[in-house]
């Protein structure tokens, strides 16, 4: 009999894979041109040729002991030195390999900060909307993920509301920039006020409260628009970062933490992650990809394709009548539900074949997320069903 924990994760499984599978399995019925399927964050963007000709060259020539063994649970050194100095040139920073552990993707690293950071009952506050995966990752390790409300005139961090969960319990702040599934960007005031409002209140409590920002979109910005590193405003930051969508590598699972040498207890915690990656069973990140993305590491996914999209979309949405967040980053658009019932709605869109995730998934009824990284055709085909949509809303 498997765990009464799992018995209710099992039943509360992921919406955005079950919606995944149903895309299958109704590509199968209807044919795959005649599905739209919005669902899931995978990119379509191919990995640059860089990255798969440093994976054959790796293959052919380098030391087979190296490449395949065991190295040091936080990862090869010199992969770590190469991206700690990438991050240098980009920010002016001063990190070294002792600044950066690799990771088995973003969703990893935060297993293994949670694993390190946490105690039973502490609490992580995060903002609505939010990567519904956040609950599990707390969850995992005995903490309260404690929601700020949204705020849903910009969808920056809704600050006032954040100010009020802050309790003598938390033991870190969760935020994701550029943001699935708004797709807007954090600004730079946001962060300063968050970091006053965390400032304020660690004096007030005397605890240690750990700013951790899960950033697998960092790269994935528009119109040249600046998403702000984050440790440069508040010392206390983490930084976990993973090459998914910024190099199209989600299968790979491949990321990495940065831990400014500045954090409370520094030593401990960087000892702490290099052991929870030990002890939760990743041992390390995969070897290959280590390597080779450390070739590619001024590689980029071509953002023009998602740009192209992105206009495509929002465009085709708002002529509908439907009102749109309009993307700064990311290749997820909110859009707001011109009807009461969100779960109606995105039922209704199954009947044009558009597959489209609820925002009660992200702790924020009353909108879908609308993920816009598949083939730009989808998007143009799609729009007769969306409009049929609109018009059975009343738009
Ligand atoms: N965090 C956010 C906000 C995400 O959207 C995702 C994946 O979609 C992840 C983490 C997990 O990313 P990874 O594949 O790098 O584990």
């Amino acid at each position: 009999m498997i765990s009464s924990k799992m018995v209710g994760l099992v039943k509360g499984s992921s919406v955005i894979r079950a919606m995944f599978e149903e895309g299958k399995k109704m590509a199968a019925e209807f044919g795959a041109e005649n599905v739209y399927d919005f669902s899931l964050g995978n990119p379509n963007v191919p990995a640059p040729k860089a990255v798969n000709d440093a994976i054959i060259d790796l293959a052919r020539n380098d030391d087979p002991i190296h490449l395949h063994g065991y190295m040091s649970n936080i990862g090869h050194d010199e992969v770590r030195q190469t991206i700690a100095e990438f991050l240098n040139e980009c920010y002016g920073t001063k990190y070294d390999k002792g600044n950066i552990i690799m990771t088995v993707g973003a969703a990893g690293g935060l297993n293994v900060i949670f694993k390190s950071l946490l105690d039973e009952g502490d609490e992580v506050v995060t903002f609505a909307p939010y990567f519904g995966e956040y609950k599990n990752y707390v969850s995992n390790f005995g903490g309260n993920l404690v929601v700020a409300d949204p705020n849903t005139e910009t969808f920056q961090p809704n600050l006032e509301d954040f100010e009020k969960k802050i309790s003598p319990k938390t033991k870190c702040v969760l935020v994701n920039s550029p943001n699935n599934p708004t797709g807007v960007i954090y600004s730079k005031e946001t962060y300063e006020k968050m970091a006053a409002i965390i400032d304020k209140k660690q004096a007030e409590y005397k605890t240690s409260i750990y700013l951790i920002t899960d950033e697998p979109y960092r790269e994935l910005a528009y119109d040249g628009a600046e998403v702000p590193w984050v440790p440069s405003f508040y010392k206390n930051t983490i930084v976990g970062y993973s090459y998914s969508k910024s190099l199209s590598l989600p299968g790979e699972r491949i990321g990495y933490l940065v831990v400014p040498s500045e954090i409370d207890d520094f030593a401990d915690v960087f000892a702490a992650l290099g052991v929870a990656t030990r002890i939760l069973g990743f041992v390390n990140a995969p070897s290959l990809q280590q390597l080779a993305v450390a070739r590619a590491v001024r590689e980029k996914t071509d953002i023009s394709y998602y740009d192209r999209n992105r206009n495509e979309l929002y465009k085709g949405l708002t002529e509908c009548g439907f009102k749109c967040q309009k993307p700064e980053g990311a290749f997820y658009l909110f859009m707001q539900v011109p009807i009461e019932d969100e779960k109606k709605f995105v039922d209704m869109a199954k009947a044009h074949h558009i597959l489209i995730v609820p925002g009660s998934t992200f702790a924020c009824p009353g909108y879908v997320r609308i993920a816009y990284c598949v083939a730009y055709e989808t998007i143009v085909n799609s729009m007769p069903g969306f409009k049929k949509l609109a018009e059975e809303c009343g738009l």
